[in-house]
């Protein structure tokens, strides 16, 4: 909406909310995704077309999607936040191959209503894959700046506050009608403690969310509040998953196909799937890293180590 032509935005957005489009996200690399500056994938300019080369990683969704989102660069000389672009490009364009990875979620399956994590995500391939340049999203070489912002906004959202308000329902209703072996866990205090203190924890996770959206609404830009929330909800998620299988006793613990696991192992799955929103777009070191430079105003740490090493 705010980096496309005209063009695109008749193009792509209207079937983006009927969901005839969709796109996955072609940014990481095998090299690492923390530091997405320094990809590889490049686009190099051929007439009208680009031609594409390269590899991602975790490209999730890339099976199902029409598109991808795709961060290549455009300039090899460029310093590396430069000579970057990013390709709205059909899934079906030749030279793009598909690989799935498959995660801990997969096997054995994880079971309906499980909140958290990808089953499977993909590698994905572009070997001279032609585009027209009506695919490139805002000007060339400076696909950071559009890169950025759409992670920025991508980090933030009421999904995260709903993931955590759904699982914090599903263990208030499980303990309130269940009872393991005679033991009532709605009934014991330690247990309803905890349940409470998730449960503000999850309204913690709303408030930022609230308050991310009212800065995207009221057109200002925010630097590290969205990473702020992407420190919070993953955490929350891995905290609330852990205690709620804690609290179930070892039951709680099998995964699904297992003949005495609860819920057909939902709480064990959402445990394991919880570390993965941990590390997707964008993991919590580094967004606690931007929190403290860009919201404390903390130095970097690199430049706090060149000075100490120019002090001694
Ligand atoms: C399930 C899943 C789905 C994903 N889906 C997508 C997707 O659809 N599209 C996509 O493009 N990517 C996707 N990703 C990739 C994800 O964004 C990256 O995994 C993430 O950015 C970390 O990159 P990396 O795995 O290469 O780890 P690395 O960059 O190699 O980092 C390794 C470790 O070092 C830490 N680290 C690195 N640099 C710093 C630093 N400066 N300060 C502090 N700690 C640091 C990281 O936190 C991490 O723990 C997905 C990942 C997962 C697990």
């Amino acid at each position: 909406m705010s980096a496309g032509t005209e063009e695109q935005k008749r193009h792509f957005i209207p079937k983006l909310i009927s969901r005839e489009f969709s796109f996955a996200l072609g940014f990481t690399e095998p090299s690492g995704g923390a530091d997405l500056a320094s990809l590889r994938c490049s686009a190099v300019r051929d007439g009208d077309y680009y031609v594409i080369n390269g590899q991602k990683m975790y490209t999730s969704t890339a099976h199902s999607s029409t598109h991808i989102y795709l961060m290549a660069r455009t300039d090899k000389s460029a310093p590396k936040h430069e000579g970057i672009s990013i390709f709205l490009i059909p899934m079906d364009t030749p030279g793009i191959t598909v690989r799935p990875l498959w995660t801990i979620q997969n096997n054995p399956k994880a079971p309906p209503g499980t909140t958290y994590g990808h089953a499977r995500t993909n590698e994905t391939f572009y070997d001279d894959v032609r585009v027209h340049k009506s695919c490139l999203l805002g000007e060339e070489n400076k696909g950071w700046r559009v890169g950025s912002m759409g992670l920025n906004l991508d980090r933030v959202g009421a999904s995260r506050y709903l993931i955590s308000v759904r699982r914090d329902e599903d263990i208030v209703n499980w303990v309130k009608g269940n009872s393991i072996e005679g033991y009532s866990p709605g009934k014991d205090p330690a247990i309803r403690d905890k349940i409470a203190e998730l449960w503000i924890e999850a309204q913690v996770c709303r408030l930022m969310t609230m308050r991310s959206m009212s800065i995207v609404e009221h057109g200002g830009n925010f630097t590290y509040e969205g990473s702020a929330e992407k420190v919070w909800a993953p955490e929350h998620g891995v905290r609330t998953t852990e205690a709620i299988t804690q609290m179930l006793g070892p039951y709680a613990q099998l995964l699904n196909g297992s003949a005495r696991a609860i819920r057909k192992g939902l709480f064990a799955h959402n445990v394991m799937g919880s570390f993965q929103s941990g590390i997707n777009h964008g993991s919590v070191q580094v967004m606690r890293d931007q929190v403290a430079r860009r919201g404390l105003g903390l130095p970097s740490a690199r430049s706090s180590r060149s000075a100490k090493k120019g002090g001694a």
